[in-house]
């Protein structure tokens, strides 16, 4: 590579700090275009998603599927079943095998196959035309920043002198609590708050607003309903006030419509969002700018204030989900390396909670949509009109569109279903290629399948789905 700086001195064309997701799509990006890459890595290699976010959880979010699949199997007549956790810090045992063959077979594993990539272990920090690590300085005139993120502490009064959990350590848990609050209604909040509660543990849910608040209204409802439905307890609307230890472990007062209150537990669960790793990069040092959230700001080619410096990734304080690290990251190393133009597009990101059923959406809301002033009709379809729902007795959930107004333009899908996180891609397909829900309603698709949904959702800008027979739409 002819480069300048420190790769015309024999150091490396790029400096890749952070060995999570968007570390690795960086470095494998910038190898594959022949750069030398440091890459630098502090704590676990793989960072959130493999350790301690969407492997881990994910499994466990099986696990209690599998649990509760049974519970529910006498919706059929003539079927029992029965499934209770015999020992779950075996469960957490099996979890954790999983995450370290993960580790090893797409980290670990990947870094020989790649010549340019040097791997080195300590935390970096950037200075003027490199980084330092460990009291050396080695540098560097283009450097990836993708430090990911950590679990946020909210600030109520009393938080410092209490136990809490993060969604870290709520996933090493080797012995499950007889009851739980969960303070956080986003998707990591929804997705453990059901998990522990299908395990066997009293959870109550409580949050400012509602669960999924970025989401469609009617899903946040449906979902609430659901939750309350499987036993969780689900307090929204509510103000903190502090919290404090009870005789048999924590006490949250919160305030709401029927005044103040008290809620207590024996374990307290935090997931009230993420928070940029970003403390002690030296950034403002060097010139690059945070936004108020933390969130280091980067341009639509992912390049911070500093010139030469990128940023991708769960740092960048948002679209945190581990495909829009890869590609966030990806366009960064190519853009650094001076070797694309490409620019970040999440217009048509897919985005899931994998609750029960699953919330998966892509696209605008109707309220993004109004905000900013665009024209837009929207549809709800309930999946009691979905054959597959029929035949799977189990009719929980809703499918929400929104297109443009006079021109049909799909903007936005929003499903709330059990296979609502695979059913979503279809949306985003037809997002990107800029079908209309005619065009939607007009594709053939399989039935009985969930995603045959969106079809019927597409077709009731148009007509009464309920007039249709069984397959003939
Ligand atoms: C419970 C949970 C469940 C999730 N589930 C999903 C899911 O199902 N699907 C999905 O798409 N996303 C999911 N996510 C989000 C996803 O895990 C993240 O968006 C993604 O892992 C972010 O990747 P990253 O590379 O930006 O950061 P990270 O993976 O966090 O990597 C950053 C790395 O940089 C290191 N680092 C920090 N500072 C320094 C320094 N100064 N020097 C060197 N290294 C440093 C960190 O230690 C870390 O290893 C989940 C997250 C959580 C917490």
């Amino acid at each position: 590579m002819n480069a300048d700086g420190g790769a015309a001195r024999g150091g490396p064309d790029l400096i890749v700090v952070g060995a999570g997701s968007a570390g690795f799509s960086a470095a494998i990006t910038a190898a594959d275009l022949d750069a030398r890459v440091l890459m630098i890595g502090h704590g676990t290699i793989g960072g959130t998603c493999v350790n301690v976010g969407c492997v881990p959880s994910k499994t466990l979010i099986r696990a209690t599927e599998a649990l509760h699949q049974a519970r529910a199997a006498s919706r059929f007549a003539g079927i029992r079943a029965k499934a209770e956790v015999t020992d779950w810090r075996a469960l957490v045992a099996q979890k954790d095998d999983l995450v370290a063959g993960l580790r090893q077979a797409k980290y670990i594993d990947l870094l020989p196959a790649y010549d340019g990539i040097t791997y080195r272990e300590g935390k970096a920090r950037l200075i003027d035309g490199g980084v330092s690590i460990d009291g050396e300085t080695i540098a560097c005139p283009r450097i990836v920043i993708a430090t990911g993120s950590s679990p946020a502490v909210p600030p109520i009064e009393g938080m410092a002198d209490i136990p809490y959990l993060t969604s870290t350590t709520a996933l090493e848990l080797e012995r499950l609590p007889r009851s739980l609050l969960v303070i956080g209604g986003g998707y990591i909040g929804c997705e453990l708050a059901q998990v522990f509660a299908r395990a066997g543990v009293a959870v109550t849910i409580v949050c400012r607003r509602r669960l999924l608040p970025e989401g469609e209204p009617e899903i946040s409802a449906a979902l609430t309903g659901y939750f309350r439905d499987e036993g969780i307890t689900v307090r929204d609307g509510i103000a903190y006030r502090s919290v404090g230890h009870a005789d048999d472990g924590v006490a949250l007062a919160i305030s709401g419509a029927d005044g103040d209150e008290t809620l207590t537990a024996e374990a307290l669960l935090l997931a009230t969002g993420r928070r940029p790793n970003t403390a002690g990069l030296g950034l403002d040092e060097i010139g690059v700018e945070t936004d108020p959230g933390g969130g280091i700001r980067v341009d639509a080619g992912m390049q911070t204030s500093r010139p030469g410096v990128f940023a991708a990734g769960d740092v960048t304080g948002r679209d945190m989900f581990v495909y829009m690290a890869a590609y966030g990251a990806r366009i960064a190393a190519e853009n650094a390396l001076g070797r694309g133009d490409a620019r970040y597009d999440d217009g048509a990101m897919p985005a899931v909670t994998f609750s029960a059923p699953q919330a998966a959406s892509v696209g605008l809301t109707e309220a993004m949509a109004r905000a900013r002033d665009i024209a837009v009709e929207s549809r709800v379809l309930t999946l009691d009109n979905v054959p597959r729902a029929l035949a799977a007795r189990d009719t929980r959930g809703l499918i929400k569109l929104v297109a443009e107004k006079g021109s049909g333009r799909l903007l936005g899908a929003h499903i709330l279903a059990p296979e609502g996180a695979d059913a979503i891609q279809t949306a985003v397909m037809a997002i990107k290629a800029g079908m209309t829900v005619a065009e939607l309603g007009a594709t053939i698709f399989p039935y009985l399948t969930t995603v045959e949904g969106l079809k019927l959702a597409a077709q009731t800008f148009e007509k009464d789905v309920s007039k249709l027979s069984c397959c003939a739409g």
